[in-house]
């Protein structure tokens, strides 16, 4: 079997799903059966901790498409993504959270849609997000304007990691010198020819989520730091800020001096020093960040490690030792 001679991967990364998952298989198997195509589906078990790996096992004694690639740790969502992507072999590679918010049945619509417009990239772009809460839709909402002004235009609104991808963007995003890419900001910066699905967003069909505010924030300020220089611009912009007032409190000094009230000055040197601190402090939290994303490419750690994979395994069965690593 030749690595191109499937025509679908999807790819769905997996944390603690156990009670979704056999949903996701009564949803997803039908339409992937129903496209007469070789397919694969890329089971990534970001080091789950809960019954997801046996449920999954189970799974794939009857679905003999289903692969399960399994990391040794929880990894996050994005690294769980990018270990899917860079394992699959289909020349079209769909990815798609477990939980069912996104519809199964556009798959084959993207696919479609990437053959007859010949396209490398196929956004799945959310409509209606009512089913979100309003926290979540409000800081969804402002985290797709930051990465829109960051990377450009061509980064679709509510675009989150439901999309297709062609092998040739695949290999691309391979190619980037980041071992674990901010995938929504990534796929728009290469900009192949794209299109567009659009669907309505449903509740999560059983779980948690897995998404708390903290992860939130880190993937907002790991897509910041990865493309833009400008919060270290604040700090140029405070320093500016802060000479200016000092010579205007110098100027103050000066006739305060001079009309001899010298004493008073405990409040103004209270609140300048605070001030002064204050803006210090920022800067060098800002300089940290960035300091820290030059560490850790410095140190180039892979972001996940793969404890298994079911295809290497039937592959060395066969007796095609195959290379598993990347
Ligand atoms: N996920 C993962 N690793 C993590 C967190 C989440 O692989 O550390 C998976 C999760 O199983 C799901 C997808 O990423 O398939 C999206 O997570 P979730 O639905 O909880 O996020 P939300 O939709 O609430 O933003
Ligand atoms: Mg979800």
């Amino acid at each position: 079997m030749g690595p191109l001679s499937l025509t679908l991967s999807v790819v769905v990364p997996i944390y603690n799903e156990e009670a979704v998952l056999p949903l996701l298989v009564e949803r997803l198997r039908p339409v992937l059966d129903e496209l007469r195509e070789p397919y694969e589906v890329v089971a990534v078990d970001d080091g789950s901790s809960d019954g997801s790996a046996a449920v999954l096992i189970g799974l794939a004694r009857l679905w003999p498409e289903l692969r399960i690639v399994r990391l040794r740790r929880n990894s996050g969502h994005q690294a769980a993504l990018s270990a899917g992507l860079f394992r699959s072999r289909g020349e079209y590679v769909a990815s798609i959270d477990a939980d069912l918010q996104d519809p199964p049945e556009k798959i084959p619509e993207m696919l479609r849609l990437a053959r007859t417009e010949n396209l490398d990239i196929v956004y799945g772009v959310r409509t209606d997000r009512s089913t979100d809460n309003r926290f979540k839709r409000w800081t969804a909402g402002a985290y797709y304007d930051l990465i829109r002004r960051l990377v450009g235009k061509n980064v679709p609104r509510h675009a989150g990691d439901f999309r297709l991808l062609s092998r040739s963007t695949v290999e691309a995003l391979r190619e980037l010198p980041e071992r674990a890419p901010v995938l929504r900001l990534m796929v728009p910066w290469i900009g192949f020819p794209s299109g567009q699905v659009t669907y309505t967003r449903a509740e999560r069909a059983a779980g948690q989520t897995k998404y708390p505010l903290r992860k939130m924030l880190l993937l907002a300020v790991d897509s910041v730091t990865s493309f833009s220089a400008a919060p270290l611009r604040l700090a140029t912009w405070l320093g500016v800020g802060g000479v200016g007032l000092c010579a205007l409190l110098l100027v103050m000094t000066m006739v305060v001096y001079l009309s001899g009230h010298t004493v008073p000055g405990w409040s103004s040197l209270f609140v300048a020093t605070l001030f002064i601190g204050a803006v210090q402090l920022l800067c060098l939290g800002l300089l940290g960040e960035y300091v820290g994303r030059v560490y850790t490419a410095v140190q180039n750690r892979p972001p996940y490690f793969i404890a298994s994979d079911s295809a290497a395994l039937a592959a060395e069965d066969d007796g095609l030792v195959r290379n598993a690593g990347r």
